[in-house]
């Protein structure tokens, strides 16, 4: 596509899959840690992907290559180390840092150190004993998860892993010139968590600077000329400190190092009120997410005129093809004010969170595929965009050409626009959005049909998802099972776990979800308006990688999508057996989602769906249905400004798909969290008749927000941390539940585990469900 005969703007892409196409990093990391492998097989396959990257970006057409962007675990993790917070537990080092103490940062160890015992260091705290893991959290509002670093008051910093400079030397050495990538200080110590009670670790900056300039320079003496450092952190609520710090990290590196130049990167989302910070800031460059907020394109003019401006131009978070013609009747006015000198385009932010090559799919809907760009086709794209912005559109005919027609077939495909489910959408009246009745009367004719004694008990839906489940679905996957002896097998599991949950005597049973490979693809298999793919993988965490579905048409649901299994589960059993579903926001929330409608619109679509399996459960005499909304929180925008707007049409899916139900059917939903202050006016607008919620970890204090909200809805609090192999005691579960009395009404609480029991051992889960329901009856006994 590049022609060195044509000239082209500069080309980024602020970082790309580390992972491999082949998921190559992922084996080299468990071969590894299960001491198949050693050390110096593992670095080797760390190269190679370098290498790999590296020379693929060359070949498409990247002007601005970056290196860094690499990581055996995570970016941010890598980041700690650098900059030597390495928590006494994992063991002080002098000298550079041992994988192995690495790793155990990472993902715990058990006294010995995972991996080849061969590598293990001497003289690490960490060995002989078992340390955790750090906690890990969402990046953002992506689904990559990193390494929280945790710094202490008297935190000292010092440079401890070069890692940044050698990766820039490996390129170097190969005939790469690199842009090395550095997670920034102020974003870095933002994400940061301490111990110290009260202490902010944004005020170690000071500390932490020198650091970064040892970094910088060194970088420099190795003939770096350019280094991005990454400052997310300014697309959210800042506070004056955070924007002070801002203002000092940047001053005090541009005097240490005036002879690098920064590229700062800002991405997922807009500059907002931290504009003015940004573009005051001592920098060479900036760069700007134009996907997600694409007004700052009218913004530049107010940016300094020696700064070069970074156009983040193609979603970085998505796997759409770009329109072409469209950006470049966008870009074409700017690059001629601005100059071609001044203007670099990449994607909104790094590649991550992108899956590799769509070239690896060959099963995917050949009309869909042609929608579509991963990692590799977006730098196509960015090269095509590069080129015709410094030599015409005229130099990319072909390109344009070929994207025009994808655009112009996507908005008309019938694969996508469905007229019926765009005029039930158009449909949607406030009846539908509505239970008939107030949930007192819908209890009180509930309380009769079902007659549950005080304390109810029942389970999140799912029980263990065994070796031998899963072994029976891959034969069934790959055609060694047939259907017949595969829904012979599920029925079987569930029959047993249906007899079993009867044995101990649980008020309220599931059918054990064993039929389902995963909670959204599973719905979203069976619904029209999703593909699956077969290679894209995009990390989650660590050496976890996860294939979110795409949403990219019209949804709606072909027959009914769980019936047949609730029928048969029901008919074992004269218990109320509860349904299970996933809700429209978690769907929604785990999947890529078409771009070319609003997010609420495609989430009421998935409602709309859900409701006619609700309804259809219901008529097939389902009494309780259960509606996970796990994903629901973490949808909420990064900005405060925007909840509300989220909350109000995620509430408004939720009460679509549970609304078209009698008084008399119970409508359950299951969120996987423990924060509910801020968000609890949803919840309560959600008007579930149960919900259940993860509490076992917080000892019940975060059911102030439901009593203080004066909650009138039933709850049940988890009361068995399913996060853990422990089996909690009788009492431990009756001493939560008193807790949890003093918050709450008895005549509201329900006694269930904290979430699903698809990730336990059922010698696990044996006796904790036999306790729980021990610590309910005791509760009922003692009145
Ligand atoms: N019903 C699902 C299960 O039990 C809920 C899982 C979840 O909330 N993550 O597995
Ligand atoms: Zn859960």
């Amino acid at each position: 596509m590049s022609s060195t005969s044509i000239s082209s703007l500069a080309v980024a892409t602020l970082g790309t899959p580390r992972i491999g196409p082949r998921r190559e990093l992922k084996l080299a990391l468990e071969s590894f840690w299960s001491g198949a492998s050693d050390e110096k097989a593992l670095i080797e396959a760390g190269i190679g992907l370098r290498t790999a990257n590296w020379a693929r970006q060359k070949k498409l057409g990247v002007s601005v290559i970056p290196s860094n962007d690499f990581s055996f675990y995570d970016q941010v993790l890598d980041t700690s180390v650098m900059v030597g917070a390495i928590p006494a537990i994992y063991g002080r080092t002098s000298g550079p840092m041992p994988l192995a103490t690495y790793f155990a940062m990472a993902r715990g160890s058990q006294g010995d150190v995972q991996g080849n015992p061969h590598d293990a260091p001497r003289g690490h705290a960490h060995l002989g004993q078992s340390v955790p893991a750090q906690e890990m959290t969402k990046w953002f509002d992506t689904n990559y998860h990193y390494m929280v670093p945790e710094l202490a008051k008297d935190q000292q910093f010092r440079l401890v892993s070069r890692k940044p400079i050698e990766e820039y030397e490996e390129a170097k050495a190969l005939g790469y010139q690199t842009r090395p990538v550095l997670v920034g200080p102020v974003t870095f110590l933002k994400l940061a968590k301490s111990k110290d009670a009260g202490f902010e670790p944004l005020s170690l900056l000071d500390r932490l600077l020198p650091v970064y300039v040892e970094v910088l320079r060194e970088l420099a003496s190795s003939g770096a000329e350019w280094v991005q450092i990454d400052e997310p952190c300014l697309v959210l609520d800042l506070d004056e400190a955070a924007q002070n710090a801002l203002r000092r990290a940047y001053a005090e590196i541009a005097k240490a190092v005036p002879q690098i130049k920064i590229m700062l990167a800002s991405y997922f989302g807009s500059l907002g009120e931290n504009q003015d910070t940004a573009f005051a800031l001592r920098v060479a460059g900036l760069h700007l997410d134009l996907v997600r907020a694409p007004e700052q394109l009218d913004d530049l003019a107010r940016l300094p005129a020696d700064r070069v401006v970074s156009l983040g131009v193609l979603d970085g978070r998505n796997v759409w093809r770009a329109d072409l013609s469209r950006i470049l009747d966008r870009l074409e006015p700017v690059v001629a004010k601005l100059g071609k000198d001044r203007v670099q385009i990449g994607p909104s932010c790094s590649l991550l969170h992108v899956p590799i090559d769509l070239a690896l799919e060959s099963k995917l809907d050949a009309e869909v595929k042609s929608w579509l760009a991963f990692s590799v086709q977006k730098i196509e794209e960015l090269a095509a965009l590069g080129t015709a912005l410094a030599s015409g559109r005229k130099s990319i005919t072909k390109a344009l050409k070929a994207s025009d027609a994808a655009a112009a077939a996507r908005k008309t495909s019938p694969r996508i626009h469905d007229a019926e489910v765009a005029s039930r959408i158009a449909a949607i009246d406030e009846a539908m959005r509505r239970r008939a009745s107030r949930f007192e009367e819908r209890a009180e004719v509930q309380h009769a049909r079902f007659n549950l004694p005080a304390f109810p008990t029942t389970t999140i839906g799912s029980f263990p998802q065994t070796h031998e489940i899963r072994k029976a679905r891959a034969a069934h996957g790959k055609g060694d099972l047939s259907d017949t002896a595969y829904k012979t097998f599920l029925q079987n599991q569930t029959a047993r776990t249906v007899r079993w949950q009867e044995s101990i005597g649980l008020d309220v049973l599931v059918h054990g979800e064993f039929e389902r490979n995963d909670m959204v693809q599973y719905f979203g298999e069976q619904l029209l308006g999703f593909v699956f793919t077969e290679n894209a993988w995009v990390q989650s965490y660590g050496s976890r990688y996860v294939r979110p579905p795409v949403l990219f048409g019209d949804v709606s649901r072909p027959k009914p999508m769980t019936v047949e299994w609730w029928q048969y589960a029901q008919s074992l059993t004269t218990k109320p057996m509860k349904a299970m579903l996933t809700g429209p926001v978690t769907i929604l929330n785990w999947s890529f989602v078409r771009d070319d409608i609003p997010r609420s619109q495609a989430c009421r679509q998935i409602a709309l769906a859900i409701r006619d399996e609700v309804i259809d459960l219901e008529g097939a005499g389902a009494g309780m249905i259960q509606i996970d909304e796990a994903a629901l929180r973490e949808g909420l925008p990064l900005r405060r400004s925007e909840w509300t707007t989220y909350l109000d049409w995620a509430v408004e899916c939720f009460r679509i798909c549970s609304s078209g139900v009698r008084d008399e059917t119970q409508i359950h939903t299951h969120m996987c969290y423990s924060e509910f202050n801020d968000i609890i006016d949803a919840i309560g607008t959600m008007d579930a008749d149960v919900i259940s919620i993860e509490t076992s970890r917080s000892k019940m204090e975060l059911l102030d927000a439901f009593r203080n909200y004066r909650y009138p809805n039933e709850i049940g609090p988890g009361v068995y941390d399913i996060h853990s192999p422990r089996v909690p005691e009788v009492t431990e579960m009756t001493e939560l539940l008193k807790l949890a009395r003093q918050r709450l009404s008895d005549d509201q609480l329900w006694v269930n585990p904290d979430c699903g029991l698809k990730t336990r051992k059922w010698d696990e889960v044996r006796p904790a469900l036999v306790n729980m329901v021990a610590a309910a009856r005791e509760l009922r006994a003692a009145g």
